[in-house]
């Protein structure tokens, strides 16, 4: 029987899949550094989460008979790939089962910061003042826009694909040419989508959607510099990762104006926000819940655990890095 250490609250039915066959250590609360640090030495699997410190130093106290790091998330930016790999630790995520959920969460925070829609709610939770007119609360129309996808991955491609829909014209950053397909089959009515240097989709978007995974060369990648370059009429999403922005710059932009507004997912220290975000209506802050679907996250609990089994028996993981 392998022992199993799950570091971070999991599915109830997750659980119950791997204590079939296996000891499960964890899977109610997060662990702390000290409690992963404790079990990794004795352990034969790690169900790992998102915001688990495992990095060189932590893996350098792995024991003989840890096999597999399966990561619940497409983001790895908190595991050292190459220590692991080093001491013979496959490291597996969760790709193919969560783009589209949190396409949907880029996509909603677009419309929501576009359209003023969590100030609306706010002003009728607050019981201010309402009726029809034709003068209140206007947003920004989107048909026609440029939006400006800064990573066109699996995330990327679907949030393209929701923009289009929309009539949006879509132009990409990367680091090499991507299939456009998918997105350039959805709306005849909209242009081509082009892959452009990333400083002209920052001058020429709409609205700028970070989908890039957070590495040395993302980290930042919205600075100061780059959100000068961004139209003052233009709204920057984020579902990446929070350290993709400066977000110290981005408060000193949406003050003086020289961005319109942001919808966040994530943030550089979360769950710690930058106090100044909390005060502005043109902002719409959700709890990184991108891929927060109840069959999502089945299916990334799954997946994960599917390459558990996978590396646990001889076989390479599934979707091993
Ligand atoms: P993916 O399929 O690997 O796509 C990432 C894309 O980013 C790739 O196409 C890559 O293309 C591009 N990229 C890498 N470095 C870049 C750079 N320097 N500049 C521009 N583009 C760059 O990953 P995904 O599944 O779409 O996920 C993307 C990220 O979203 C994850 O890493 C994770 O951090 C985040 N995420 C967040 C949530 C949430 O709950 N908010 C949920 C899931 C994922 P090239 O290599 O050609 O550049």
């Amino acid at each position: 029987m392998a022992r199993i250490l799950v570091t971070a609250p999991q599915l109830p039915e997750a659980l119950d899949l791997l204590t079939v066959t296996h000891e499960v250590i964890g899977g109610q609360e997060f662990m702390t550094r000290d409690e992963i640090a404790s079990y990794i030495g004795g352990v034969d699997a790690i169900l790992s989460a998102l915001s688990d410190p495992l990095d060189a130093e932590m893996i350098s106290l792995a024991g003989p008979g840890l096999k597999i790091i399966a990561q619940c998330a497409a983001g790895f930016n908190n595991i050292d790939v190459a220590a692991a790999k080093q001491r013979g630790i496959q490291v597996s995520t969760t790709p193919g089962v969560l783009h589209e959920a949190t396409a949907d969460t880029a996509f909603m925070l677009m419309l929501m910061v576009t359209r003023r829609a969590g100030e609306a709610e706010r002003w009728v939770r607050d019981h201010k003042p309402w009726r029809y007119s034709h003068t209140f609360m206007l947003g920004t129309g989107l048909q026609g826009a440029q939006l400006g996808i800064i990573g066109l991955g699996q995330i990327g491609e679907a949030m393209g694909r929701r923009a289009a829909v929309l009539g949006m014209d879509v132009v990409y950053s990367s680091r090499s040419d991507k299939d456009l397909s998918a997105i350039d089959g959805v709306n005849p009515d909209t242009a081509p989508t082009r892959r452009v240097e990333l400083g002209e989709l920052l001058e020429t978007s709409d609205v700028v959607s970070l989908h890039c995974p957070l590495t040395p060369e993302t980290r930042h990648i919205i600075d100061a510099a780059a959100l000068a370059q961004m139209k003052d009429t233009a709204f920057l999403v984020n579902t990446a990762r929070g350290a993709c922005v400066d977000e110290a710059a981005l408060v000193d932009a949406l003050n003086s104006g020289s961005i319109a507004g942001a919808g966040l997912d994530v943030y550089e220290d979360e769950p710690t926000i930058n106090p100044a975000l909390y005060e502005m209506d043109n902002v719409v802050l959700l709890p990184h819940i991108g891929s927060a679907t109840r069959q999502t996250r089945w299916m990334m609990s799954k997946l994960a655990i599917d390459n558990i089994t996978d590396v646990l028996a001889g076989r390479p993981a599934r979707t091993a890095l």
